[in-house]
């Protein structure tokens, strides 16, 4: 199916640089002004969780590795309250991480190791394209939708958001996605490389157990919203089903 068209260029962001290596924020702190944004550089968890509950910027670049607050405490308690645009940096190209940080509800994952503040930017446009794109979505009257109407699962393509029955479902581009497809076509299973190529917005390599971390948030969040776990099925050595 065809992809929601979004704005090229997403416009300026305000964005909160968490990352205590002084030379760093810089660095990027000057890639974004140059880039049209505004950026606010704080070096602790605590800092950059009180600079972002005072003045909610548009995206947050996130160091894990941190002095008070590690970067994945930081991650969880923003997603607690908000579903702003996350990209963590690290120093550590560590798959455990990369995957704590994807089920904590991060939007990308950038590794410091060959470190390139062009591809930095790349993402940071293209998170804000795609949250954009989710937040500029009018919501009244309800724009047309598809799909399992009479299940409660209402897919708003152009909008980029979900509901069940009147609930909106706060997901994450990389969800709205896989929803999306599962949802178009209740029966079919999907293997997880066919769902993964679904994850190949930025042509990254993600992982196959990447899926089943953005579906496990899926199925919390469909749970959440009173539908229950079980629309998504898992299909043992194949990948997942959506059933109404
Ligand atoms: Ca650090």
């Amino acid at each position: 199916m065809a992809e929601a068209p979004l704005p090229l260029d997403p416009g300026p962001a305000r964005v909160l640089v968490v990352e205590d290596e002084p030379k760093l924020a810089a660095l990027l702190a000057d890639y974004l002004h140059a880039a049209g944004h505004q950026p606010e550089c704080v070096a602790d968890g605590h800092a950059g969780l009180q600079a972002w509950n005072e003045r909610r910027h548009d995206l947050v670049l996130l160091d894990l590795m941190l002095p008070g607050m590690d970067g994945l405490s930081l991650c969880r308690q923003l997603r607690a309250q908000t579903s702003v645009p996350i990209i963590i940096l690290t120093a550590r190209d560590d798959e455990a991480d990369r995957l704590v940080g994807l089920e904590l509800g991060a939007d990308d994952y950038i590794p410091k190791t060959p470190f390139s503040p062009r591809e930095v930017m790349a993402r940071v446009k293209a998170v804000l394209r795609r949250s954009r794109g989710l937040q500029q979505a009018p919501v009244q009257p309800a724009p047309p939708a598809s799909a399992s109407p009479q299940a409660g699962l209402l897919i708003d393509e152009q909008g980029w958001r979900a509901s069940w029955c009147g609930v909106a479902l706060d997901l994450t581009p990389n969800e709205f996605r896989l929803l999306r497809a599962l949802s178009a076509q209740p029966g079919r299973v999907f293997e997880r490389p066919q769902l993964l190529d679904l994850l190949h917005g930025e042509g990254r390599a993600v992982t196959e157990r990447a899926v089943d971390s953005h579906v496990k948030n899926l199925r919390r969040k469909l749970e959440q919203a009173g539908a229950g776990s079980e629309h998504i099925r898992s299909v043992y050595g194949v990948g997942y089903c959506y059933e109404n």
